[in-house]
């Protein structure tokens, strides 16, 4: 994996395997990669059972609200909590095995009909509703950006990692701005540059997807 040289130690690197053969993660596995990421759910939980029991697993695609429950005790961290529906969703499933969900609230930075995650003017009453959990953790900010030039992707990356840099600033029950997760392989070098501590990458590490 050359990608690997190129990612500085403190950036944490999910490999993501959506749509690729088990054989390929133990590929990656062998040389020490843990974290793995999958946008499926199904495919997710079908993958985690046949792979080593130390992999990290991370959600990252849109989550339906009634696949939730197939996430508990599977997932290591959801990239893309979008709705407070969703928030709530999380709160009864993990809470009824007395459990607790790390995620990232999505903001779609990009203003895209097509993505999900929440504007940015929406992220004060979801901080209100992550404030009054007992069983969901907020560990950061994940964005997916719009295609564009690389002028165009820093600044939907930079403007995130504002948005990060001053929710940090401030103190909320159940929520520390840890993770930035941003950057895919075509401008994870930029989202590194702008302050991505997270990065995921697919193609550039298994190759190209099947459409
Ligand atoms: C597929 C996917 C990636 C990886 O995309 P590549 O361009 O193959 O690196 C990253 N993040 C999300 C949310 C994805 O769905």
């Amino acid at each position: 994996m050359k990608i690997l040289n190129e990612i500085p130690n403190d950036v944490n690197l999910v490999a993501v395997s959506k749509t690729k053969p088990v054989e390929m993660i133990i590929e990656s596995y062998n040389i020490g990669q843990r974290d793995f990421g999958e946008n499926k759910v199904q495919e997710l939980v079908a993958k985690k059972e046949m792979l080593p029991e130390d992999i990290r697993w991370h959600f990252i695609g849109k989550l339906q609200t009634n696949k939730v429950k197939y996430l508990v005790n599977n997932v290591y961290l959801i990239h893309s909590l979008s709705s407070i529906k969703l928030l709530e969703k999380i709160e009864s499933e993990f809470g009824k095995n007395n459990l607790c969900a790390n995620v990232l609230i999505q903001i779609n930075i990009g203003r895209e009909e097509s993505k999900s995650g929440i504007y940015e003017e929406e992220l004060e009453d979801m901080i209100s509703a992550v404030e009054k959990c007992k069983h969901v953790k907020v560990k950061g900010i994940m964005v997916i950006i719009p295609k564009g030039n690389e002028e165009e992707n820093r600044y939907y990356f930079s403007r995130t990692k504002q948005i990060f840099d001053q929710l940090k600033e401030r103190e909320f029950e159940n929520i520390s701005m840890k993770i930035l997760s941003m950057g895919m392989t075509n401008d994870y070098k930029i989202a590194i540059q702008e302050g991505a501590n997270l990065v995921r990458i697919g193609s550039g590490i298994f190759g190209l997807r099947e459409k």
